[in-house]
Order: structure tokens, then sequence, then C-alpha cells
């Protein structure tokens, strides 16, 4: 990404594409497409809302993983 945008602007939100092993890999564990998921702005893990995260890594870690923040929370720890 070379022009990032600052953190909180978070209309036209897309997976990352860079890995379909791990994309196949999670729509196998939760049986939905993450890159769908994530448009969505929805979480693949608990299928709550994801639109707010507490900074740009997790909002990073949304895009690479689908969990919303609480989701990430709990997978890694605070
Ligand atoms: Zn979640």
């Amino acid at each position: 990404m070379t022009n990032p945008q600052p953190f909180g602007i978070m209309n036209d939100m897309k997976a990352t594409q860079k890995n379909p092993a791990l994309d196949a890999f999670l729509s196998m564990i939760t049986g939905k497409d993450r890159t769908d998921t994530v448009a969505s702005a929805q979480c693949a893990t608990c299928d709550g809302e994801a639109v707010a995260f507490r900074d740009a890594l997790s909002e990073r870690e949304y895009q690479i993983s689908g969990m919303c923040q609480s989701c990430q929370d709990e997978v890694f720890g605070k």
C-alpha cells in the first residue's frame, strides 16, 4: 500500500489478497469466505460487526484474519 489512509477512515475496507492458502484454511474452519466477511465489515469468528479497532495494527490484523477487536483480544491477549 503506497498511500496509507489515516486511521479512522474505514470506508472501502478490503481484505488483503496475499495468501490464498490462508484464505482457504480460514474458509474451511469458519465456513465463510474471508474476503466477503471483511468486505461486509463482519467478524469471521463471532459473526459480530467489526467496525471499531484500537489501532492501525488491529485494523491490519482484521484485514488478514477477519477477526474483530474483541476476538483479537481473546486470541492474542491484550
Ligand atoms: Zn469477533
